[in-house]
């Protein structure tokens, strides 16, 4: 499922003119070229704030406070 980073609006796949960007390595997809504009004036802020990196965030926080600052470790 694609997701709109800016609006959180659902886009469907096949809909070959959604409005897209690549910002590390990774394509993100808008709903329209407003949301693009304004993904692209602080990436940072859309990208962080993803369910995603939040779930990796605080799955590092979860490990540090388990294992210390260098995580997990098999010795
Ligand atoms: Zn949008």
């Amino acid at each position: 499922m694609r997701i709109d980073p800016v609006c959180k609006a659902n886009l469907n796949e096949a809909e070959e003119n959604n409005t897209t960007t690549d910002y590390k390595g990774k394509t993100y997809y808008f709903c329209c070229s407003s949301c693009r504009e304004e993904f692209l004036k602080n990436p940072k802020k859309y990208v962080c704030n993803s369910w995603w990196q939040r779930f990796l965030q605080r799955l590092e926080k979860t490990n540090a406070e388990e294992y210390g600052s260098r995580g997990p470790s098999c010795h």
